[in-house]
């Protein structure tokens, strides 16, 4: 099957905007697109637009993530993607997204702000699993062009069994994009389904740079899909969309895998050690099993747990708003200091709380 047939149908001969590096690449002499020919003083190469696609970056990560390089487009982080997918595949007023909260809260946003409908089917039961007939009747009504998924999820920490992603693929084969955000499967142990691509043209998989290989500041996530889909949101995203120092901050980080495997294994030590140490805690009455770098925790009274340890100077996300979590709050896992930090100010907080 050709995903694009689910794309929205005006943008498949659309051409994008044709930046200078895009049309004509480098040559020594380079006077079309009226930057500076000079650099400042110790910015050398900013003077010059970036590539569009660093095609270093590109063959490194594609390496890294195991897929064929034209399976990967580069983005300002992985929420650019959501955005480039949303707006590729949803016509404004007509289509829908699919998401099943609790979850990341950016695929809503996204489709909101490109007139899309959200059509939400929520997580279910005690293992917080995709309800998969439910999933399949709001496919039956036509209108959803992408199905979210996130594994592990964000908020609750939660990888998604196989059998189940492999189900909402075969639901939706023919129907709808099935976009599986792994924004934190470096720390579940997990395989990614980055390499069951060739098998799912209707697959796109999320990847980010940002969680697990510490570099939210440079904003590098990729996404991986079908070279068709890869190759229509490429003419869709902004003209130079990495800026260059990221791309060189990218590239820095993959020659080091080493660091990326012994951070990713000091985070879970210590996300284990952080669970153990919540679930002592009397006042706390669930801790969700995690294969991510975050905690979700239920607590009595959360909202003021959570004013208590801001005012100690921790600050923890409360979700509150998310279907099934009022009483949890999500902790992401720090540094030793900062986890001991965090559960020595937890205590206390729970200890002054009046009864
Ligand atoms: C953090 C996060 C992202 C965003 O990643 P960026 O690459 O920094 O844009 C995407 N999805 C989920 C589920 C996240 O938690």
């Amino acid at each position: 099957m050709n995903p694009l047939a689910l794309a929205r149908p005006e943008l498949l001969a659309f051409t994008g905007y044709r930046s200078a590096r895009r049309e004509a690449g480098l040559a020594p002499v380079l006077l079309n697109a009226n930057e500076s020919p000079v650099a400042r003083p110790g910015l050398a190469g900013l003077n010059r637009y970036p590539e569009p696609q660093p095609a270093a970056l590109r063959e490194a990560l594609a390496r890294h993530y195991g897929v064929a390089r034209e399976r990967l487009l580069l983005c300002r982080g992985s929420d650019e993607a959501i955005d480039l997918l949303v707006r590729a595949f949803c016509r404004p007023g007509r289509d829908a997204v699919l998401v099943c909260p609790p979850t990341f809260g950016f695929y809503a946003v996204a489709a909101t702000i490109q007139g899309a409908a959200v059509i939400e089917v929520p997580l279910r039961g005690e293992r917080l699993e995709p309800d998969l007939a439910a999933i399949a009747s709001a496919l039956d009504g036509g209108a959803v062009r992408l199905l979210f998924l996130c594994s592990p999820n964000n908020p609750t920490g939660q990888l998604l069994p196989e059998a189940a992603v492999a189900e909402a693929l075969a639901i939706a084969a023919g129907r709808a994009l099935v976009v599986l955000d792994e924004a934190y499967v470096e720390f579940s142990g997990a395989p990614s389904w980055a390499h069951r691509l060739p098998e799912h043209p209707h697959l796109a998989v999320l990847r980010t740079l940002s969680k697990a290989h510490a570099l939210a500041g440079a904003r590098v996530g990729a996404l991986l899909a079908d070279p068709r889909v890869v190759e229509l949101l490429a003419r869709l995203i902004a003209p130079y969309p990495l800026p260059r120092p990221s791309i060189e901050a990218a590239l820095a980080a993959l020659a080091d895998p080493d660091w990326l495997a012994a951070r990713v294994a000091v985070t879970v030590r210590e996300r284990e050690r952080l669970a153990a140490r919540l679930r002592a805690l009397p006042a706390v009455s669930r801790v969700l099993p995690s294969a991510a770098n975050f905690l979700a925790f239920a607590v009595g009274r959360a909202e003021e747990v959570a004013r208590g340890l801001a005012a100690r100077g921790v600050l923890l996300r409360e979700l509150r708003g998310q279907p099934g979590l009022s009483g949890f709050l999500r902790v992401s896992v720090g540094t030793a200091e900062e986890n001991d930090a965090f559960l020595a100010a937890l205590e206390a907080v729970l200890a002054e709380l009046p009864p």
